[in-house]
């Protein structure tokens, strides 16, 4: 399969991009050879690397919108979990797929996703069958313990590759904390988990270990490189130097931690550290929706307003945190447009008012723009939308609105 786009816009210039298999083979002024498929942008286009949403539960979407407004613990133990107990598997599988279709449609093409573990085979269907990137958490903590050990790890595929997530220090204990970190060093599988989200998490660990979130997991031995560390707000500079230290990757989740008001991330004083920071949506039930797009914006608005400097959280760097940086977290050869990357790419509508006058393309992408601007998105060399349209969508939303149902 090979696919040529004309005339594209790329770093303010016309080019001519060829894709070969999964992989951007050619960037060149003018490529003419014949391919499988060939788009011509007309310079009305521009391609960016699609975007890497390193923090997600995918089928919340089923729960977008049911609570609100809330404290995050009577949120989470009053509202979410048990709402979450009524979604059979199934369910999971048209949320997840419901998700992926907003993902795609504001050109997010990779996810760190890790929600319910009994429903992780029918998410894993939905990724295959949607065609995106993911990693998968397998998400563990004490109540499904047993059940986990017992799961036989699925191979890793094109686009899925396993990891553990047990969900974060107040509902996994050491137990399966160290089991984490064992399976994590066998098997070579990256860690998602929760941490340091709300200043009560961090009271709680003092209170319960005599010792803050970090210590206590540094401790454990379970820190290092292949941890990707969501949320991570209330850190004092002792837990920051350990996580450098140890090259962590820390996600931002600037809409989720302003809905739940569960505190600000230390953007700029972390971002020069060795600390790998990437940008997530968290699940749409507390954010709601799952645009990089509009996250980015509100990343960088919220480090200005926090710090009251409108130097703080430039455009420059959220794009960069929405790509390669996410990439760097989940150890692929993406997030970026360069000969020889895997072919994770997005087209951009330049024909719409926000692209109008279009100074700085990263300007009007992160401040001017939304999701809606993407048209196409091509992910490990498949094009998965063209012009907007995505197979299979109208199903989703009807199976979508019938699940909806045992919740009003
Ligand atoms: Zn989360």
């Amino acid at each position: 399969m090979s696919i040529l786009i004309k005339n594209v816009i790329f770093n303010n210039k016309k080019k001519d991009i060829l894709i070969e298999s999964n992989e951007i083979k050619k960037i060149d002024n003018e490529i003419n050879i014949s391919a499988d498929e060939i788009i011509n942008a007309k310079e009305s286009k521009a391609i960016l690397p699609g975007f890497i949403n390193c923090h997600t539960h995918a089928a919340m979407t089923l729960l977008r919108g049911f609570a609100d407004d809330l404290p995050l613990n009577e949120w989470l133990f009053n509202r979410i979990f048990p709402a979450e107990e009524k979604l059979t598997n199934e369910d999971i599988y048209w949320g997840t797929k419901l998700a992926l279709i907003e993902m795609i449609k504001s050109g997010t093409i990779f996810i760190n996703e890790m929600y319910l573990f009994r429903g992780i085979e029918g998410v894993a269907c939905a990724i295959e069958e949607m065609g995106i990137r993911a990693v998968l958490g397998i998400c563990t903590d004490d109540f499904n313990f047993e059940k986990v050990k017992e799961f036989k790890i699925p191979q890793n595929t094109d686009l899925i590759e396993y990891a553990i997530a047990p969900h974060a220090i107040y509902t996994a204990g050491e137990k399966v904390l160290k089991w984490a970190k064992e399976m994590s060093d066998k098997n070579d599988m990256l860690i998602h988990m929760h941490l340091s989200e709300t200043n009560k998490e961090v009271m709680d660990a003092i209170e319960h270990y005599g010792k803050r979130p970090v210590n206590y997991l540094n401790d454990l031995g379970l820190i290092n490189d292949k941890c990707i560390f969501a949320h991570s707000i209330w850190l004092n500079n002792d837990e920051l130097d350990i996580l450098d230290e140890k090259g962590c990757s820390l996600v931002y989740n600037p809409s989720s931690n302003m809905k739940l008001a569960s505190g600000v991330f230390r953007f700029e004083e972390i971002k020069d550290k060795r600390i790998n920071i990437c940008l997530g949506t968290d699940g749409s039930a507390s954010n709601n929706n799952l645009d990089m797009i509009e996250e980015m914006k509100m990343g960088a608005l919220l480090q200005k307003t926090n710090d009251i400097d409108p130097t703080s959280g430039k455009s420059e760097d959220m794009l960069k945190i929405a790509t390669e940086n996410g990439a760097k977290a989940l150890r692929k050869k993406t997030g970026k447009i360069e000969e020889g990357y895997l072919a994770d790419l997005i087209l951009i509508d330049l024909e719409k008012p926000h692209f109008n006058p279009c100074y700085n393309l990263t300007s009007s992408l992160v401040y001017a723009a939304n999701g809606d601007c993407v048209t196409d998105v091509i992910c490990n060399g498949k094009l998965i939308m063209k012009d907007r349209e995505i197979e299979g969508e109208k199903e989703v939303f009807e199976k979508v609105k019938e699940i909806s149902k045992k919740f009003i």
